[in-house]
Order: structure tokens, then C-alpha cells, then sequence
């Protein structure tokens, strides 16, 4: 649980830069796909709903850290063709990254100098390759610590697991089983978002850092995937439906993630 008061932060004497990527699985009230798919036309008004609640959250997190003292805030939408949040909504102090493709997808920019990042609306990994890893990964490169992750139960104890006990969790819904979920109203979401970003900025955190070299291993749902992602220069067939890509620098790994599942597509 989180206090429902943390009185009012100190502010930091020097710039705070504050990169926020936003999922939508894990966002509070989020049980099924007619809620998170932008493509089929059937879903548009449960769709127009909840991405109006990923905005909600996304702007939470914003407040957060300006309440602690960022100077600079960049959002960068992480869900599917990544056009979902809300401009006009959006607080005016953060810039939005949207659109796709991004070649770091959602963690683009995030070389771009940034002091820590939060991973707002992130969902449980279902398979053994996980988006939480492989992301707070590439932002370890840049030097960037993950301080804060928020959405279901299941990632709260994955991100603990991964990134040690310093990572901030906020858990906005406990699942039930595939399609369902308890949750908290979205506007409690909110609050204890923007209080837990509060805190979690005023506490050190660290970088994931893998000791190289690293091996990405996709588990593909059909073997005509893996056919496609095994064109990767460099990667490797480990499986019916499995492939594996190796490298020292885990920028290339990176890369070799995203080209698999791009040739996969
Ligand atoms: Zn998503």
C-alpha cells in the first residue's frame, strides 16, 4: 500500500531529466484486447475509453516528477502503433514521442540523456522473453536506472526480481486469470502513480547492467516466424519455433530483438 499523503517533496538542486515510457496492458481497468487494439474498427469506443485512462496515467507519472523536481520530461507512447495518448491532453511541460516505427520502440530516445526512467502501464511477461527486461536493459546502456514500474501484480514481482529491490512498484490491479483482473479505479491509479514517482525519485537507483556477452532467445508463437526471424544475420535456429541471437554489445542485441520480430511480422 502507499500512504495516501507524502507531504511536499524537496526539490532537487540539479536537473532531474525524466524519460517515461507508457504501455497500455497494465494500465488500471485493462482485462481484454477490444480495450488496447487501435485496429479493429468494432473495439473504437472501448478503445477511445481507455486510452484516455493510459493518458490519465501517463500524466500522473508526469506530475510526479515534476513535483520532484524534473526539469525535463519526455513520454514516449509504447503501445502498439504507438499513436495512443492524447496529445491535447498530455501536460504541456513533457514532450510526446509517438508514432512508429522507432527503431528503439519503447524505450526510443532514451540515449537522448535522460537521469531515470519509469515504465508506466507495463503488463507481466507471458512468454520468456520479456519487454521489461529487454527494455530496462537498453536504458542500463545509456546509464539510465529504471526507479519506478507500474501495472499488474505479476510485473511488480518480475521487476523486482530483474532490477533488485530498489525499483519502485506500483501494482494497480491484481490478475484473476487471462481476461480478468481486479483493479483499483483509475483515478486511485493515478494518485498513487504520481505519489509513488514522488517518492522513488528522491531515492538512488541503479542501472540494469548485463555482463556481455548476452543472448535474446524469442519463442515464436508459429515455426513459419522463426523461419522469417532466422534471415537475421547472426541469429541462430535453437528450437522448432525458437531462435537466438548472441552479441558482446547489448545495443546489437537490441537490434537483433527488434529485426526478428520485424522480419517475423
Ligand atoms: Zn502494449
Amino acid at each position: 500500500m502507499w500512504p495516501s499523503s507524502w507531504g511536499s517533496a524537496s526539490l532537487r538542486e540539479s536537473s532531474v531529466r525524466v524519460y517515461i515510457s507508457v504501455d497500455m496492458e497494465g494500465v488500471a481497468g485493462v482485462v481484454h484486447e477490444s480495450q488496447t487494439d487501435p485496429s479493429t474498427p468494432a473495439f473504437a469506443a472501448e478503445y477511445g475509453r481507455f486510452r484516455r485512462l493510459m493518458t490519465a496515467e501517463a500524466n500522473a507519472a508526469v506530475d510526479g516528477a515534476l513535483a520532484a523536481g524534473a526539469t525535463k520530461v519526455v513520454v514516449n507512447d509504447s503501445h502498439w502503433f504507438m499513436r495512443n495518448l492524447l496529445a491535447e491532453e498530455l501536460n504541456p511541460a513533457a514532450e510526446l514521442l509517438s508514432g512508429d516505427p522507432k527503431p528503439r520502440s519503447m524505450v526510443e530516445g532514451i540515449d537522448g540523456g535522460f537521469d531515470t526512467a519509469l515504465f508506466i502501464g507495463y503488463h507481466a511477461r507471458g512468454r520468456p522473453v520479456g519487454e521489461l527486461g529487454i527494455n530496462a536493459a537498453l536504458a542500463g546502456v545509456s546509464g539510465v536506472p529504471v526507479a519506478l514500474v507500474s501495472g499488474d501484480s505479476g510485473l511488480a514481482a518480475e521487476a523486482k526480481e530483474l532490477l533488485g529491490d530498489h525499483v519502485a512498484t506500483v501494482v494497480v490491479k491484481q490478475a484473476v486469470s487471462r481476461h480478468a483482473a481486479k483493479s483499483v479505479a483509475p483515478v486511485v491509479a493515478c494518485r498513487m502513480i504520481r505519489e509513488g514517482v514522488i517518492q522513488a525519485l528522491q531515492r538512488p537507483h541503479q542501472p540494469l547492467v548485463l555482463s556481455p556477452p548476452v543472448t535474446v532467445e524469442v519463442d515464436f508463437a508459429m515455426t513459419i516466424h522463426a523461419d522469417m526471424a532466422e534471415l537475421c544475420p547472426g541469429a541462430r535456429r535453437t528450437g522448432g519455433r525458437t531462435v537466438a541471437f548472441t552479441h558482446g554489445d547489448y545495443r546489437e542485441v537490441f537490434r537483433g530483438w527488434r529485426a526478428m520480430l520485424s522480419l517475423s511480422a
